[in-house]
């Protein structure tokens, strides 16, 4: 007895109810799901509420899954009254101590842990060990295997070593020896499986079926992905090796060869587990430990012919064989944990009779009509059906054990059996096409939803797709939660609630959602007091970023969607925070330019006047004494006018720099062959200084502010004039069309730039040059930059040291008839 009570525990009730905790590391997988089932029962017969916290296995090294185990540190602020830890689950990679400590933090909360049993609270734990030595029973016994590999879990993981222990005992028990070269390790995960086989006949270079026959694994996914590498080398299953897993994981029933495992009774341990907790909470003593049997569930990877098949030569039971009703029974008391349906008066009875009856009177058909609605019921359950060829082949040969000396009635049985498993087949038949068409179904909603998803960008949007897609995929109630400032890997303070709708109604929720101590969970008065719920927290990050957290109401039988919403709406709010942070950074970068424009233009504007002051004073000084002036202080004086003449530039393109934005002159079409003939008039004189020649081709009309247009000509022309030391320097004008897109290009025979300058050059006062070798202020081209990107144009430059540079800017043609006028060639 662990003696522990919890009449202490302050009960946190919501509407009276009472609300017990799962953690778990997923929800989805047939291990937990299939538990899951078994406190939901419960829960719902009770009635109590539910919280589910898949966390992630802690501590897990793939694919970010750690980031999961944030939402552990919520468990706390739960308000539980009581929690149901699968810890086995939970400590595939941290050690028994770890997970001591982990669990440590939720005391007092009455809890009960499933899978690995921890000191001061119930355990529920399966005889793995048991289960792991009928496995190698049957292996040695019936196959007659004797060099049986085998894939270990996690070394220290409680169970993994139990049925690592169970398979050396086993081989010495059996007289057989312990080959070291035929044990790998294994994580549990499915690489390792394959790893292994690699490991086994790559690496140790053993030969199947010469050097093993057999190889087990200590889950099913390691075993899963063994048998596929096997088969990938052409090794066949069951011939050459049998293979075995743990687990019964639902794939292991739909692969060739069904794998033959050994099953744990999930729903059992879920029920059991939720029963526990509530004697708890009424303060009864509970043992320590709850062992539950494990069960081999022979297929055919073990070399096995399926049971169903061998069971139709089932001949009169020599040794008294279990009677079909008891068999029915207990194929009947199992159907709560495969289908999730609910307790029923088994029919065994009354079947039992209508055969009977069959097999005596010729034209009654009540047997089979009967066992059709029977199937039909268990069917649109979406049970497993194949049972029934077992039940029929028990039913057979005990009727025709009692007629044995009635060969009409043997004839009869037989037709009837006969029928009955045709009818099962169909049933079966149907079963598959009934699953596989929900299945396309749903994953066609679900492919809708990820659609709608990602094609808002807007975040307001996406909740409105959630609350409006959600219902769609039967999820009754929602709660979507964003961290603010997720930052580290802690729970930040606050949160808000973006969203939340139940059967009801969707909760009225402002933009900027409610903001509440993420400690809260949801915010106050949220969840629902009067209805019982049973919702699960799924954490929502990107990567390695946290987003929040998301609430789902989950139901009983748990189908496989959760996850990939999951994973979804996270994609999607990464997407669409990524365009909020956009969006504001740019809408505060545009605020921060206007006010550095404002800024420029007023210092400019105010810096000219005390420079007009220095510069006319200094010259008044210098006509005054410029007899009486010794050498050095008419050089001070000169100096002083130069520096007060260079800042009058540099403040002049200041000014001009800051104005191109609030230049607001509308855009008017322009002939640009007009415009380039008042440059050129207005450059004439340098233009004649250097002997520059200038060619223009045929220019067309534009929409363009005219006044920055000529600014633009005139920087990139003196430009190409200046960095020149050609005796003449020669320059090119062209414009060409392509896809309503003109390309101006301004063409010089000067010195170029280095490749590595090409994009500095637009930069604010970037100059490649000192001012003794070009005069300048580094400012033109990044005038001629916001002029161009004004016009919604690009400017960039080609050019190579030593061979001239091209200078091109692009403005778009919204006129037809301003390129078919100019004639120039598209
Ligand atoms: P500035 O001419 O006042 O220095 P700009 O912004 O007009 O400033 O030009 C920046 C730099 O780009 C110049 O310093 C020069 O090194 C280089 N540059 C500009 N135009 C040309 C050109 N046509 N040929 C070679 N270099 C050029």
């Amino acid at each position: 007895m662990t003696g522990q009570r919890s009449s202490k525990h302050h009960r946190n009730t919501t509407g009276g109810r009472i609300t017990i905790g799962v953690l778990t590391d997923w929800i989805e997988q047939r291990y937990q799901a299939g538990i899951y089932m078994g406190i939901a029962d419960v829960a719902e017969k009770k009635p109590f509420n539910l919280m589910t916290f898949p966390i992630g296995s802690l501590r897990e090294p793939y694919d970010f899954i750690s980031q999961r185990n944030i939402i552990a540190g919520l468990v706390k602020h739960a308000h539980l009254d009581a929690l149901i830890v699968l810890s086995g689950a939970l400590s595939n990679y941290i050690t028994y101590q770890e997970l001591v400590s982990f669990i440590e933090q939720y005391r007092p909360i009455p809890m009960v842990s499933v899978g690995v049993p921890i000191q001061g609270i119930p355990n529920i734990l399966t005889d793995n060990k048991k289960g792991m030595k009928d496995a190698l029973a049957h292996l040695i016994e019936f196959h007659d295997c004797r060099r049986i590999a085998f894939i270990r879990g996690p070394e220290g993981h409680q169970e993994a070593d139990e049925r690592f222990q169970a398979y050396q005992q086993a081989l010495s028990e059996h007289g057989l020896s312990i080959d070291p070269e035929l044990v790998m390790h294994g994580d549990f995960y499915w690489t390792s499986g394959t790893r292994a086989v690699n490991e086994l006949m790559d690496t140790r270079g053993k030969k199947p079926s010469h050097d093993f026959d057999a190889l087990i694994a200590s889950n099913d996914f390691m075993a899963l992905s063994a048998l596929k590498n096997l088969q990938d080398r052409n090794v066949q299953v069951p011939e050459d090796v049998a293979v075995i897993g743990f687990d019964n994981i639902e794939e292991t029933s739909l692969i060739i060869p069904p794998l033959t495992t050994v099953g744990q009774p999930l729903y059992e341990i879920g029920e059991k587990s939720a029963r526990m907790l509530l004697a708890l909470l009424d303060g009864k003593e509970l043992p320590e430990e709850t062992v539950l049997p494990a069960e081999l569930i022979i297929r055919q990877s073990c070399g096995c012919l399926s049971r169903a098949v061998l069971n139709i030569c089932l001949n009169i039971p020599e040794n008294p064989a279990p009677h079909p009703e008891k068999i029915m029974n207990a194929w009947f008391s199992k159907l709560p944990e495969y289908a999730g349906i609910g307790p029923e008066e088994p029919p065994v009875l009354q079947l039992l009779e209508n055969f009977t009856n069959a097999i005596n009177e010729d034209c009654d058909h009540r047997f089979i009509k009967n066992l059709n609605n029977i199937l039909q019921r268990h069917g649109q359950a979406n049970q497993r059906l194949s049972e029934w060829h077992d039940i029929l082949s028990h039913i057979r040969a005990h009727a025709i054990a009692q007629n044995a000396d009635f060969p009409d009635v043997s004839m009869r049985i037989d037709r009837l059996i006969l029928q009955a498993h045709i009818l099962v087949g169909d049933w079966e038949r149907q079963v598959q096409c009934n699953l596989a068409n929900y299945i396309e179904s749903h994953s066609v909603t679900l492919s809708q939803v990820n659609a709608a998803l990602i094609s808002t960008l807007d975040l307001q949007a996406m909740m409105d797709v959630i609350a409006l897609e959600l219902p769609r995929l039967n999820i009754r109630r929602c709660y979507l939660v964003l961290y603010e400032n997720p930052e580290g890997g802690e729970l930040p303070e606050w949160s808000r609630c973006m969203l939340a709708y139940d059967e009801r109604r969707r909760f009225h929720i402002e933009k900027t959602g409610i903001r509440f101590t993420t400690c809260q969970i949801l915010p106050e008065r949220m969840l629902p007091e009067k209805r019982r719920f049973a919702l699960a927290v799924f954490p929502l990050f990107f990567q390695e970023l946290h987003l929040g957290y998301i609430l789902f109401e989950i139901e009983k039988t748990v189908p496989r969607h959760y996850e990939m919403l999951r994973h979804q709406i996270s994609s999607a709010l990464k997407g669409a925070l990524l365009l909020q942070q956009h969006l504001k950074t740019e809408k505060e970068l545009a605020r921060s330019n206007e006010e550095l424009e404002q800024f420029a233009y007023i210092a400019s504007h105010d810096l000219q006047e005390p420079l007009r002051t220095i510069s006319s004073y200094a010259q008044l000084l210098n006509r005054r004494l410029s007899d009486r002036l010794d050498e050095d202080t008419e050089l001070f004086l000169n100096y002083l006018t130069e520096g007060a003449r260079r800042m009058h530039t540099m403040i002049h393109d200041l000014l001009i720099y800051s104005r191109v934005s609030s230049h607001i002159k509308a855009f008017q079409p322009t002939d640009l062959n007009r415009l380039l003939q008042h440059v050129i008039t207005d450059l004439s004189a340098v233009i004649g200084e250097t002997r520059t020649q200038i060619q223009i081709e045929t220019m067309p009309t534009v929409l363009c502010d005219s006044v920055l247009f000529e600014r633009l000509f005139i920087n990139l022309i003196t430009n190409a004039i200046k960095y020149n030391k050609k005796r003449t320097p020669k320059i090119r004008i062209s414009a060409v069309l392509k896809d309503r897109e003109w390309t101006i290009s301004i063409r010089d025979n000067g010195i170029g730039i280095h490749s590595e300058h090409h994009n500095k050059i637009f930069g604010v006062f970037e100059r490649l040059h000192s001012r003794s070798q070009y005069e300048g202020t580094g400012i033109g081209l990044a005038i001629c930059k916001k002029i161009v990107e004004r016009h919604g144009g690009r400017i960039w430059v080609e050019s190579t040291e030593g061979k001239g540079s091209t200078f091109h800017f692009s403005i778009t043609t919204t006129d037809e008839k301003s390129s078919a006028e100019t004639g120039t060639p598209e």
